[in-house]
């Protein structure tokens, strides 16, 4: 059995040890639901918009090849030049051609959770490139680090007093000031200067309209404007489930994001870009390119079930409810995608070898599926990605990976157990008699019994309490 290359399980126990981890993030989800709820106090609305968005993601998908098509034809009309990248180490290959070019020395980048996927950062410092993140959230945890610990907000896992630490220690000159509007404009300030020296800016995509050859990006800092316009080069990243068949189909997803996300009736800045500039034109870069990022969705498509995962509009909504994200914060997925969302995407992505732990971190409550705005079945997903990470020669990456003789014969026993009314009696007759002096944890099922509390058998059986009543069994 390959085993997973993170450990979720022990990540997870350092994270619930720790009482501040636990404080910020309960903190915080608490006020994000609230948001968010405030946002959507009819339901008649919510399901109307609900529906109307995810219709939109689902006419996307059901006509992918074609808009991509349509997308790359219009975007090279406009004079953006589309890249195509199967994997993530071409993806990078293709941001280092284009940096090598032009000779860059300094990116500055706006929110790019496809980037966070490549590791692009990690890349691009190797290859002697400085690469600033310009999000706050992103800074921070770029000044940190680490890696972000929610899709929305990376740093939601830091207070302002670790904030303020985190500053002090990185930024010359930086005062001892737990104080959030200073950090900010501390941060804003240092930005600042490296947006108008940068010489490339990246960005992500929330949207790529197939049908104009517009890329949609939404944020609430500036940032991201201050990315595609001011350096001279842009390039945007997407991965390719993002484009949508056409203009009107951007406002009800630009709409349910933010007040998805974070609780806002919509975000500070909506950018639209069509394009480098244009002869007249005062400003804008010179050169616009969009990378179009597979890296395992055309699999991911392929499967009519497994399809629905690229409905996702990354608004986070699935994390902020999560009662296990919420507990254990972002970190402990040690994916660029955590929570709910993370769980389904990572395995398809990276492989159920690597990563079959993800989908068992559940207890299937559905709170994700009923707070999804574009209605992903993410815990009927879950439940594939079960079955798949047991059962070689499945669809996903990985699969088979995790099968045991052990475990099949458990269920294998249970079943017939079921499936048989005598053995339910001896069984269920064994349990309420000895059940309750059997040892809690069972070497051969300690993946299962070490993590699960023993339940208390009850003394008499459901049979014995109806013939006690009078009741005859069937
Ligand atoms: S799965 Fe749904 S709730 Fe979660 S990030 Fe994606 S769109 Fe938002």
């Amino acid at each position: 059995m390959a085993s997973d290359s993170t450990d979720f399980a022990a990540a997870s126990r350092a994270a619930l040890a720790d009482p501040q981890l636990r404080g910020n993030f309960r903190r915080a989800m608490d006020g994000l639901m609230g948001k968010r709820a405030a946002q959507f106090p009819d339901a008649g609305e919510w399901h109307g918009v609900r529906g109307l968005a995810a219709s939109v993601r689902l006419r996307a998908l059901s006509k992918l090849p074609e808009l991509l098509e349509k997308l790359e034809e219009n975007c090279t009309r406009n004079g953006i030049t589309v890249h195509w990248a199967a994997t993530t180490d071409e993806a990078n290959a293709i941001a280092l051609d284009i940096l090598h070019r032009v000779d860059a020395k300094l990116v500055v980048k706006g929110k790019s959770m496809v980037t966070e996927e490549m590791h692009l950062n990690a890349v691009l410092e190797k290859d002697g490139i400085e690469v600033l993140e310009s999000d706050l959230g992103e800074y921070i945890v770029q000044l940190d680090g680490t890696m972000p610990s929610h899709i929305i907000m990376p740093a939601i896992h830091l207070n302002t007093k670790q904030i303020a630490h985190l500053f002090k220690r990185r930024i010359k000159d930086a005062e001892s000031r737990e104080d959030a509007a200073y950090l900010t404009d501390l941060a804003r300030r240092v930005l600042r200067a490296k947006f108008q020296a940068a010489d490339v800016g990246m960005s992500g995509v929330n949207a790529a309209v197939a049908e104009t050859g517009t890329l949609c990006l939404i944020e609430n800092e500036g940032n991201g404007r201050m990315c595609t316009t001011v350096p001279p080069v842009h390039i945007a990243f997407m991965g390719l489930e993002k484009v949508v068949e056409k203009l009107e189909d951007v406002p009800p997803v630009i709409s349910l994001l933010p007040r998805s996300a974070t609780g806002q009736p919509i975000t500070t800045y909506v950018n639209m870009i069509s394009g480098p500039r244009r002869p007249g034109e005062k400003d804008g870069p010179r050169e616009v390119h969009l990378v179009i990022l597979d890296n395992g969705r055309s699999s991911i498509y392929a499967d009519p079930e497994l399809r629905d995962t690229l409905r996702c509009i990354r608004c986070g909504a699935c994390m902020n409810h999560c009662p296990v994200y919420t507990k254990v914060g972002g970190h402990a997925y040690e994916a660029p995608y955590p929570g709910p969302i993370g769980k389904i995407l990572v395995p398809q992505i990276e492989g159920l070898d690597k990563r079959g732990a993800l989908p068992h971190a559940c207890t299937m409550c559905n709170a994700c599926v009923e707070i999804c705005p574009v209605k992903i079945p993410i815990v009927e997903i879950m439940g594939r990605l079960r079955v798949e990470a047991v059962r070689p020669g499945g669809a996903v990456k990985g699969g088979g990976a995790k099968a045991s003789r052990t475990e099949a014969m458990v269920w294998s026993g249970w079943a017939a157990m079921n499936a048989s009314p005598a053995a339910y009696r001896v069984a269920t007759l064994a349990m309420s008699r000895v059940g309750n002096a059997a040892p809690s944890s069972l070497p051969l099922l300690k993946d299962w019994t070490n993590v699960r509390t023993k339940p208390r058998f009850a003394a008499r059986t459901l049979h014995d309490l109806a013939r006690a009543k009078g009741i005859p069994d069937a």
